[in-house]
């Protein structure tokens, strides 16, 4: 069923291969917006958060890498046709904006402000902020009882944005990835780590941290993930009914207990989100 869509898509992307590397770079290599099927892609995605988006050597794995390929397949792209780049939490929007990625699956949260710059397809997943702190740390059990302690995020992310609004006591450490702030967790440079618990989950999982860490587990946000693309990309729509259809086949489920299952992560009762309504 799938390979004739397969052959067209590798033939069609070797000829967009070709008019690109003729054509100029002025683009940044991003696709065309609104181009049709066939055309290869350009995804943004973590290459350090362990369940969610890991580079080792060159094959990426976990949740957001599976969806992306879902959803390319969806739209006539075969995975063999996508060109994985990293998406650090920073520099998202300016990836979109400037067309150096065609679209990015980065536990990247919809947000008002992060819509004036780009466009998101979904919800496709619901996590919420917590902390991730030492295996033997008992003092630690929410953001209330921070106060006083160093913790961890990076910046320009909706955790290190709301800690530093509503919890202006806590000293904020920022870095441009959570691994490193994990790497500071355990020297005992930070007290916690904060982002979305599905990502903590993933480094307490993690075999060289093994035993390591917690997490707190008292979610205090909702981060609805989204596609983020570009404002003027016009498969916005498409790609939320490619959603909706990986929900209701089962592709889905089966994605989030192949991804999750091993950490012990449990999505909450917010999944499965409705997906739509932030197409620009
Ligand atoms: N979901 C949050 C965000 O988009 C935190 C995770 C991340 O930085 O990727 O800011």
């Amino acid at each position: 069923m799938r390979s004739t869509t397969f052959r067209i898509a590798a033939l069609a992307s070797a000829a967009a291969f070709t008019l690109a590397a003729c054509g100029g770079d002025d683009d940044g290599g991003g696709g065309e917006a609104g181009s049709g099927d066939g055309e290869g892609l350009t995804v943004g995605i973590k290459y350090d958060q362990p369940g969610l988006g890991l580079m080792e050597g060159s094959d990426p794995t976990g949740f957001d890498v599976d969806v992306a390929k879902a959803v390319a397949d969806k739209l006539g792209v075969s995975e063999d046709d996508i060109t994985w780049q990293e998406a650090p939490t920073p520099q998202r929007e300016d990836l979109l904006v400037n067309e150096s990625v065609d679209m990015i699956f980065a536990t990247y949260s919809i947000t008002d402000e992060r819509k004036e710059r780009v466009q998101f397809s979904g919800p496709y997943f619901v996590a919420g902020q917590d902390l991730l702190v030492a295996a033997d740390d008992t003092e630690i059990t929410g953001p209330d009882t921070l106060e006083g302690k160093i913790l961890c995020s990076v910046a320009g992310s909706t955790p290190a944005e709301r800690v530093a609004e509503e919890y202006p006591g806590v000293q904020l450490q920022e870095f441009d990835t959570y691994s490193l702030c994990v790497e500071n967790l355990s020297s005992g440079q930070v007290d916690a780590l904060t982002t979305d618990d599905v990502i903590l989950a993933g480094y307490a999982a993690q075999s060289q941290w093994e035993g390591q860490f917690q997490v707190v587990g008292a979610p205090f946000s909702e981060e609805l993930y989204g596609v983020g693309l570009n404002q003027d990309d016009e498969r916005c729509e498409e790609i939320n009914t490619a959603l909706e259809e990986l929900y209701e086949d089962g592709t889905m489920d089966q994605i989030i207990e192949d991804n999750f299952g091993a950490v012990g992560y449990t999505p909450s009762d917010a999944n499965p989100p409705e997906i739509g309504g932030h197409c620009a």
